[in-house]
């Protein structure tokens, strides 16, 4: 390692290599803080080419190496706000945080399209379009937060991507740096090559885009791919035109079943609204209380649903939605296209978050998804196992996608029990949702956190398929290994990598 961080330190500042236990655990979890394991260095590229010269170390060190179990692998970070466990460090592994890869490259009004380094974060994009009737659609709840990098390997989704789509959606090329170091260009992001026919050694002021679709399209199979594949370090993004109006629809109802039985209606009758969500008793109650919204007890569960297009032809659309809506007798109906007023209606979904640390210390967000006409039934089992497992839930649902968000609030100090218990009731809702014809995830990805539900779904020769792809570009098996298969699956890898050598 000593042998290692010398070489590093040719070419990083002191600052962007970290070794010590404490700097250490500051990177040993993710937003789900339920597994954790500390990297054996933190390392802080502030270019593509550190990315590829880290890389290209790392696999000098391999080679070295008497013994191979001392292999050293690498794992990529953005912001650390996933869900899954994703970017915490497997054994043995270095983490490479994105975080200094973070400058808006350039905007092309004209053919809306922005390039950003990967360490970009997601809200400050619109921030940045603010006033040019340009925006990145994508939109996770951890926008403020999260980086463009960690969007694409989770394909993050958010509130409006029933409407407008998750984040394979709306990028264009990508520049990667593989599993070998060798930076690389996909899709519609092309350098300008010199004559020897290698690219510009700052390639960043270089890079154009191209408007082909003809070629395989190696952006859409790296994108959820979790950093397996290897780093992202620059991205050619779609912006969507920003529409003329919108308008935000807030009801109340006395059952979450009914509020549920809405939403398949509403997708029945082939309403596609920008937004549509729902928000279950616990989580209208603990909002409510945190922030003063003024609904009755009888609320046990809350409709936004957000039209947005032409003003006129959203107005007759929210006519429509509002005769439906009647027939299953809502306690309240709102409706604005004023902003001030849309933000105090999206309140109850979007307070509830830090509303729920005055329930519980601890929140744990699960992820599970079900074709929308079964999210009745899955909020329904849900509950039975909440239940079941004498576990304190709220439920917000991504209902156009049929992605719930089961939020598990506990108090391991009082309950010493619960995390266990919690585990066990992700599993059983996981089975359920699979039992449903859904999936296992929405949106965050698969991680450490369900990869041992990977056999629900994919068969041995599904998983050994996805193997020998992954090993096209990582062959040597030392990015972000261990995750999204099950640790068996995985080891067994790892030793038949091992087995041929480094
Ligand atoms: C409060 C809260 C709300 C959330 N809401 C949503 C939501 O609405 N929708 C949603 O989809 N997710 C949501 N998430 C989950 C999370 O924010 C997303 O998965 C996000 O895309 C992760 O981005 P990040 O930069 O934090 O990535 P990290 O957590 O740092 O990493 C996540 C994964 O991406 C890989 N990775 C990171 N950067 C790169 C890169 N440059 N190249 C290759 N691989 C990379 C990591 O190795 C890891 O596997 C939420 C999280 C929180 C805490």
């Amino acid at each position: 390692m000593k042998k290692l961080l010398n070489s590093l330190k040719k070419f990083l500042k002191p600052k962007q290599v970290l070794d010590k236990p404490e700097d250490l655990h500051l990177y040993d979890t993710d937003a789900t803080a339920l597994f954790k394991n500390k990297p054996r260095l933190v390392l802080i590229p502030y270019d593509t080419e550190d990315v590829s010269k880290i890389i290209l170390e790392i696999i000098s060190y391999n080679e070295k190496l008497k013994n191979p179990k001392e292999k050293l692998s690498f794992v990529a970070r953005g912001a650390g706000t996933g869900l899954s466990g994703g970017a915490i460090a497997a054994e043995n592994s270095v983490l490479i945080s994105l975080a200094m890869l973070s400058k808006l490259i350039f905007v092309d009004y004209e053919n809306r399209v922005a390039l950003v380094e990967s360490g970009y974060v997601n809200a400050t994009l619109n921030k940045a379009l603010l006033g040019t009737g340009l925006h990145f659609a994508p939109d996770p709840s951890s926008q403020l937060a999260c980086t463009i990098g960690g969007n694409i390997a989770e394909n993050a989704g958010g509130i409006h991507c029933y409407k407008y789509g998750v984040t394979a959606d709306h990028v264009l090329g990508m520049e990667i740096v593989l599993p070998n170091g060798e930076i690389q260009y996909v899709g519609s992001l092309v350098p300008e090559f010199t004559e020897n026919g290698t690219a510009h050694k700052h390639a960043s002021s270089n890079l154009k885009f191209k408007n082909t679709f003809s070629d395989l399209d190696v952006t859409g199979l790296f994108i959820g791919t979790e950093g397996t594949l290897g780093i992202v370090t620059k991205a050619l993004l779609k912006l969507t035109p920003n529409q003329e109006a919108f308008i935000t629809i807030q009801v109340s109802f006395s059952s979450t079943l009914t509020c549920a039985e809405v939403v398949s209606e509403l997708i029945r009758q082939g309403f596609k609204p920008a937004a549509l969500e729902i928000i279950d008793n616990h989580a209208v109650r603990a909002v409510n209380a945190a922030y003063n919204l003024g609904f009755s007890d009888e609320v046990k569960a809350v409709l936004l649903i957000e039209l947005d297009g032409i003003n006129e032809e959203i107005l007759k659309e929210s006519h429509r939605i509002e005769a439906l809506v009647s027939d299953f007798n809502p306690l309240s109906y709102k409706t604005t296209q004023d902003v001030a007023e849309r933000l105090k209606l999206w309140k109850v979904r979007k307070g509830s978050a830090s509303a729920f640390g005055r329930i519980a210390p601890f929140w744990y967000l699960y992820d599970a998804v079900v074709p929308r006409s079964k999210i009745p039934a899955a909020l329904q089992g849900v509950e039975r196992i909440a239940e079941k497992y004498n576990l304190m839930l709220a439920n917000l649902v991504h209902a156009g996608d049929g992605n719930l968000h089961p939020n598990f609030l506990y108090d391991p100090e009082k309950d010493p029990s619960v995390i266990e218990r919690i585990f066990e009731a992700s599993h059983e809702i996981m089975r359920l949702c699979v039992d449903l014809g859904g999936t296992l995830s929405g949106e965050h990805g698969i991680g450490v956190e369900k990869q041992e539900y990977m056999d629900y779904l994919f068969s041995p020769n599904d998983m050994q398929k996805m193997l020998d792809l992954r090993a096209i570009f990582d062959p040597e098996y030392i990015s972000n290994p261990d995750k999204i298969f099950p640790i068996k699956v995985c080891k067994e890898c790892h030793r038949e990598v091992s087995a041929n050598g480094l």
